[in-house]
């Protein structure tokens, strides 16, 4: 029964009139709940979960992960600053990505963050140049690519031999004997991200297997990691948000806690993005006009693909609601923005009960990168954000 409008009464109306649509509307018990579920499926375990900032950098969202001990992992500069700004601990930042630049770099080791992980050999080389310079010492892991298929969509693919993430398994004793003769360098462990939006388990049990697997092989030479470093790509349910608030967190630590072999005093770090804030997101919108064309009718919003740009990137299906329509009639439309692009759509043939011009619309499990890649395409605003309750 998605899509017609049963969520009505959840959602405060009253309130959304005051406010200039569409903007990110955030559910912090969700959150919160979330939160604490992750932290006693941890607890007890050497384990350290990040969050993914590139997921959602909504300062109010940050300080909450921040204030209940989370650690932070970033992809840029900008992130660095707006984790310090959040009271994120330095020692609980790991800085990812292939491009980092040598001011992010400084910018890195002047705060002293816990780790950097590493995508390839002149990026090591160039952490411990300006390690040097700076009379520092660099926490690196190395991030492998451990060409694992994650079976999720191509553009949010990333532990296969074909993209542009990490170093191979066949190169990694190479980087790894480098990385321990280079003398600002301090190696503290591998570091594996393989996938976004993962929603089998088979792909982290392989994972394990082959975390596994390499730490046998480094042994063999006498070579030990302090951290190991499997990254995020928990999914979630887009199709039925309410029937799975959270995702299967019980089964996700599970699997690191079954087929993973943690050397003794070895903390294992995860980085979570989307699988802790996505659910606790809608963007609500309100209906400019209902269109009709000869054998289509159309729902045009005032959001589009600046306010989320899933739909149009990534062939995303986000759950669509009238949270106004009290009409027990559905009928079907395409649900479009306003932005001058062809590709400007959200839902193809939606029911939705009977729609009119100024209804409230919800764009369901949008809290993870949704407000995070939004533009100003067009000039159009940013959108804007309340939290509930
Ligand atoms: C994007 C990213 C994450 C978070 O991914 P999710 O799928 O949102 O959990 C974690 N680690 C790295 C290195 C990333 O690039």
């Amino acid at each position: 029964m998605e899509g017609t409008g049963l969520n009505q009464g959840v959602y405060p109306i009253d309130r959304f009139e005051q406010m200039r649509t569409p903007f990110y509307c955030y559910d912090m018990d969700l959150l919160h709940d979330t939160i604490k579920e992750i932290k006693q499926l941890t607890e007890g375990y050497p384990y350290v979960v990040h969050y993914a900032l590139k997921a959602n950098a909504n300062p109010r969202l940050l300080k909450e992960m921040a204030s209940r001990g989370l650690g932070a992992d970033l992809v840029s500069g900008g992130e660095l600053s707006a984790a310090l700004a959040a009271g994120f601990v330095p020692n609980k930042m790991a800085f990812s990505g292939v491009g980092k630049a040598d001011w992010e770099i400084r910018l890195g080791l002047e705060h002293e963050i816990g780790c950097f992980n590493v995508e390839s050999v002149p990026e090591l080389e160039n952490i411990n140049d300006i390690a040097g310079e700076m009379g520092k010492t660099a926490h690196v892991a190395i991030r492998v690519n451990p060409d694992i298929d994650a079976h999720t969509h191509r553009y949010v693919t990333t532990g296969t031999a074909e993209n542009k993430f990490g170093v191979s398994k066949e190169m990694l004793p190479d980087v790894v004997t480098l990385a321990h003769d280079m003398p600002n360098i301090h190696l503290s462990g591998l570091h594996f991200h393989i996938g976004s939006q993962i929603t089998q388990m088979e792909p982290f049990i392989m994972l394990c297997d082959s975390i596994n697997e390499l730490q046998s092989y480094f042994e063999m030479y006498d070579v030990h990691f302090e951290t190991i470093n499997v990254g995020g790509g928990l999914g979630i349910d887009y199709n039925h948000p309410d029937r799975h608030l959270m995702p299967d967190f019980e089964h996700y630590f599970g699997v690191f806690k079954k087929h993973l072999n943690l050397r003794s005093g070895q903390e294992l770090h995860f980085e979570l993005g989307r699988s802790l804030v996505a659910q606790c997101g809608s963007l609500i919108t309100r209906v400019l006009y209902v269109k009709e064309n000869r054998d289509k009718k159309f729902v045009i919003l005032d959001a589009g693909m600046t306010d989320l740009i899933r739909p149009a990137l990534y062939e995303a299906h986000h759950l669509i609601q009238n949270i106004t329509s009290a009409s027990n009639e559905c009928e079907t439309y395409d649900v479009v923005g306003p932005v001058c692009e062809s590709s400007d759509v959200f839902a193809h043939n939606c029911q939705l009960p009977t729609t009119r011009r100024g209804d409230f619309i919800a764009l369901r499990s949008v809290g993870a990168y949704g407000e995070s890649m939004a533009s100003t395409y067009n000039m159009r605003r940013l959108p804007g954000s309340v939290f509930l309750p």
